[in-house]
This record gives structure tokens, sequence and C-alpha cells, in this order.
């Protein structure tokens, strides 16, 4: 295949939070890849860091680092948004010609940045997206459970969400511009990506560990988001607490008739306390349920009519 020389701009966005650790080694990795591809595609590099409210000297290294080199830009969140929030504010600062989303961990190999360049670039793709084939290094349970919520979703919510398919990825800026586009609140990415539709390819790795620090992700963590995802997502659980709704009303008209039908033939002999408690139990829970379920979309829906900022940035070295 021809080199392709087109003297594009290539925009690193790099979410960070707590990774005093692993940004020394990040930089000087990618920079190695940033180096053969200047020589072979004569593009250039820009980065955005984005330190998310790290409790560590996150936001001091990220200072040095940009005084040692002009190409690095970070912004400082006023406290902790959330990688969503991150990953937004980045892409809404970046110039490029293309945006690239990244792992400060190293989780997300820069090697894989070539493939992805030739890939948007050849006319036939506008994003090209990485994904992982194993969940090595994962505890089986955290793997089961996301391979249950990659099941459901996709089959209540019309937005395909790949199983595996990380937030690592080189974006046209048609595609970046459509993310930016979609302001809401409660932002979940794998969607989003997904939502704007455009052209994917996707490149498929082998999982690896992450080189400093630790995951900013526990159980609890992912199941909420995994939540927030669904609800974000699909009104499928809307439906499903209405028709069982239909259900128990029809349920309760057999009962009826049978209870009417009985009393009518045999009299009534049996109180029956048990039962009643068992089914007006049920029945309390069923109903709790689905207001539960209302609830949810109704918080997400108030949320979002507050109209609140998605980051507040606290310090910056990029001038709109
Ligand atoms: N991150 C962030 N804000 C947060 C949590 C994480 O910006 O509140 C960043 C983190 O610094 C890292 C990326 O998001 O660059 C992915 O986080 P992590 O490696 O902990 O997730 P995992 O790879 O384990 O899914
Ligand atoms: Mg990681």
């Amino acid at each position: 295949m021809d080199d392709i020389k087109r003297n594009d701009l290539i925009s690193i966005v790099v979410p960070c939070y707590n990774e005093e650790l692993a940004l020394p080694l990040f930089i000087e990795e990618i920079q190695k890849t940033e180096k053969s591809m200047q020589e072979k595609y004569l593009v250039d590099f820009e980065y955005i860091f984005v330190d998310d409210g790290s409790k560590d000297n996150t936001a001091s290294c990220l200072k040095s680092m940009a005084q040692n080199n002009p190409k690095i830009k970070y912004i400082i969140f006023s406290r902790n948004f959330g990688k969503e929030s991150a990953m937004y504010a980045g892409l809404d600062k970046c110039k490029g010609d293309f945006a690239v989303v990244m792992d400060a961990d190293l989780q997300d190999p820069p090697s894989m940045l070539e493939e992805m360049y030739q890939k948007v670039t050849s006319g036939e793709y506008d994003c090209a997206a990485a994904r992982r084939v194993t969940r090595k290094g994962e505890p089986p349970i955290r793997s089961l459970f996301a391979r249950i919520f990659y099941k459901l979703i996709n089959k209540i919510s019309q937005t395909e969400i790949v199983d595996g398919a990380r937030d690592f990825r080189m974006m046209s800026r048609k595609m970046v511009d459509a993310i930016l586009s979609m302001s809401e609140y409660n932002r979940f990415s794998k969607g989003i990506f997904s939502w704007v539709g455009f052209r994917t390819y996707w490149l498929e790795y082998e999982n690896t560990e992450r080189i400093a620090g630790e995951t900013k992700w526990s159980f609890y963590k992912l199941l909420v988001y995994s939540l927030d995802g669904i609800i974000a997502f699909s009104t499928a659980p809307l439906a499903i607490s209405s028709l069982m709704g239909i259900l128990f009303c029809f349920v309760s008209l057999i009962f009826i008739f049978i209870i009417i039908f009985k009393t009518l033939m045999f009299g009534d002999p049996v109180p029956g306390y048990p039962s009643l408690v068992c089914i007006i139990f049920l029945l309390s829970g069923v109903q709790l349920l689905c207001v539960g379920i209302q609830g949810q979309y109704i918080s997400k829906t108030y949320m979002e009519t507050k109209k609140r900022p998605i980051y507040i940035e606290r310090e910056g070295n990029i001038d709109d």
C-alpha cells in the first residue's frame, strides 16, 4: 500500500485520573509511535491530557510535561467528573483532522495507531476502533457479568453495543463533531459511538495489563455504569413493567372467576390467609419494582433538564 502523505493533524485525547505513575511511561511510549508515523506519513500529533480531578500529582506532572513540549495540551477539571466527561472535554478541545481516545495506562497499545490511521485514510472507514477478544487478567465473575450485560443490552436496545469494544479508537473530524453534538449529560460512550453511525473498522487485540497504578473500576461502579447504559439506550424496561402490569391484571381476573365459581359451587369454608399474604407481597414487590424503573428514567430526565455542564475546567493551556 502506498504511504499516505497528507499533513494530517492527529489529536490524542487522554483522560487521566490518578495517573502520575503511568504518564511518564505513556508519553515515552507514544512518542516512539509519533516519531515513526511522522516520518512515514508526515502527520503531526497533538496531545490533549484531561486531568479528571486527580488526587495525586497528575496535574503538576502534566504541567511540567507541557513546559517541555508545546504539543502537549492539558485541561484540569475542578473535580472528578468521570471518564465520559473527560473524553468529551478532550474531543471538545482538540483540533485534529483525526482524534484518538486512549487510556493513560498503556492498555491501549500506541503501536495500533498506524493501522488505525491507514484505515481511516483509506476512504472506506470513518473510524477504526479496538476490540479486545480476550478478557485475560480479569476476575471470571466480572467477565461473566460483562457477557450477560452485552447479551441483554443488545436484545433490548436498537443501538448495537459491541462486546469487548474499547473507547480506544481513531475517528474522523466529522464523527468527532457528531459525538460533540450529542451534549447529553448522562453519557454512555459505548452507545454514543455506535449511535452516531459512520463506518467502523474493528481491530482485534489481546487484553494487556495496565502498566502502573490501578484500575478505577470497582465491581459496583461497573454495575451502576451498565445500568446507566441500559437506561440511556433502551426504553425496554418501561415496556416490560407495563407488560408485567397487564399480565398480573389478567392473572387476577382468572383468579376472580375461579373464586366466584368455587364459592357458588362449594361455599367458602377456608379463610385463606397465607395465600393472601403471599399474593400481597408479590404484587407490592412488582409494583415497587415498576415504580422504581420509572423513577430511574424520571431521574435521568430530571438531570438532563437541569442542563448542567458536562465538565468544569479549573486550569488549562488551550485557547479556544
Ligand atoms: N479515568 C478518568 N476518570 C475516572 C476514571 C478513569 O479519567 O473517573 C481514566 C483513567 O485515568 C484511564 C482511563 O480512564 O486513563 C481508563 O481507566 P482504567 O484504566 O481505570 O479502566 P480499565 O482500563 O480498568 O477499564
Ligand atoms: Mg485501564
